[in-house]
């Protein structure tokens, strides 16, 4: 093990679950800054990264044992996300696994889960596709245009996704699309039903997907469905129930993804306060200057405070308790911290901010996407402005 190593097994350290944390800290130890750029540079899917979190069982945390996964609580997979971009790294590629899963282990068939979830738990079948977002749409989900017909003991799909990330490196996608057209239901939300897609006989036939160049390393893409023929087993729960389902896993999903946005800001912190102490300027550590010091110790705070609502969620969460209220504050105050540490960290670090080698513009660019997506700051304030103070639905 490198010093450096070592060291970003101890910034990872110092909370619930210590064995879990220090095992994916050592896990994360064997991927330096070094990879993550070359991936970054390049493009690349990280593969070697989400091939060792796949074989050592992380993916599948969250697949019962009855399934073959290790039945861990939301919490423990927080951890995980939390420890991995702790550490440096970025689990965005293949972090959708988790909460993808749910849906299917929530809302799917005996049978659906039979045959799927013990080889995603054993890291053979990548679920990490979840068509929601489309052009047209965007934040307005019920009306998505992609359309499924019933046609006999068949469904019959047309429509276009977009922001779908890593369909090029998964097996299977959920997707959302409209089974009753919306002027037939009485909430705009009915009449949406889930089904999961296998990617490998659809595409090069009736899917098209082309990736979508990003400021980050993020293989995300557009989708193109023309007459997809899926089995009536591919319908997930009832039809005409899907945006309920997905709203359930999007609950997860926001936990997880503020859990990652928690990482990034102790490990934005940690870079910063050490850039701090040993640069010199003026005779004197930067550090030492206050200008320097508060935007640091601010973060900190808020960091700290984001997290406390992670756990709040989380333990909402595993308890089978509502949860949207805490599930969109956690990854709303997450997200703004992770952000204003990541414009600390630049700030401390002046112009070197910008040498890539130091990885401090790469995880910038990475943490901003987290204000955005998978919901953005403003649609969080309108849902807790709407379901939570009771003031008049804006949209
Ligand atoms: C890199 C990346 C990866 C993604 N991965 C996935 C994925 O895997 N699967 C998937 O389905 N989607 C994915 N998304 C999509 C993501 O969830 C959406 O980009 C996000 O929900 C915002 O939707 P939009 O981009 O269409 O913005 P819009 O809905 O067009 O909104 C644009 C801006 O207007 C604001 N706005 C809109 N309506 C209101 C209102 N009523 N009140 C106040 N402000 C409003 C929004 O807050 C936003 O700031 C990804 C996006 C990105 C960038």
């Amino acid at each position: 093990m490198t010093a450096d190593g070592e060291e970003r097994i101890a910034l990872a350290l110092g909370a619930d679950w210590p064995e879990l944390r220090e095992a994916v800290a050592r896990l994360c130890a064997g991927f330096d800054g070094a990879y993550w750029r070359a991936c970054d540079g390049e493009g690349r899917y990280p593969e070697a990264f989400v091939a060792t979190l796949a074989e050592a069982g992380y993916l599948g945390i969250l697949v019962p044992e009855a399934y073959g996964g290790a039945g861990l609580p939301l919490r423990a997979a927080s951890v995980v996300l939390e420890t991995i971009h702790a550490c440096g790294c970025n689990a965005a590629a293949c972090h959708a696994q988790m909460y993808i899963m749910g849906t299917l282990l929530r809302h799917g068939s005996e049978a659906q889960k039979r045959r799927w979830l013990p080889a995603i738990a054993r890291g053979e079948l990548r679920l990490q596709a979840f068509g929601v977002t489309e052009p047209e749409s965007g934040s307005d989900t019920p009306a998505l245009r992609t359309r499924a017909r019933r046609v006999g003991d068949r469904w019959v799909v047309h429509g276009r996704k977009i922001w779908t990330s890593r369909a090029l490196h998964s097996d299977l996608m959920l997707l959302l699309a409209r089974t009753t057209p919306l002027e037939r239901v009485q909430r705009r939300t009915d009449g949406l039903s889930v089904f999961l897609v296998d990617l490998r006989e659809a595409v090069g036939k009736s899917i098209e997907i082309r990736p979508v160049r990003t400021m980050i390393n993020h293989h995300t893409t557009q989708i193109f469905i023309d007459g997809l023929e899926l089995p009536a087993e591919a319908l997930i729960g009832e039809e005409g129930r899907g945006f309920r389902y997905i709203l359930d896993g999007m609950n997860a999903e926001r936990i997880l993804i503020a859990s990652e946005c928690i990482g990034d800001a102790r490990w934005f912190l940690d870079r910063a306060c050490q850039y701090a102490r040993e640069r010199v300027v003026f005779d004197h550590p930067i550090g030492r200057n206050q200008g320097i010091q508060f935007p640091l110790a601010r973060a900190l705070a808020e960091t700290e405070a984001a997290e406390l609502m992670v756990r709040k969620a989380c333990a909402l969460f595993d308890a089978e308790h509502p949860c949207g209220p805490e599930a969109n504050m956690a990854k709303l105050l997450a997200a703004d911290a992770s952000w204003r540490a990541g414009e600390a960290a630049m700030q401390t670090h002046g112009g070197f901010a910008f040498a890539c080698e130091y990885d401090i513009e790469r995880k910038w660019r990475e943490t901003r996407l987290y204000r955005i997506a998978p919901v953005s700051t403003n649609l969080v304030l309108a849902y807790l402005a709407h379901r939570v103070l009771g003031l008049p639905k804006s949209y």
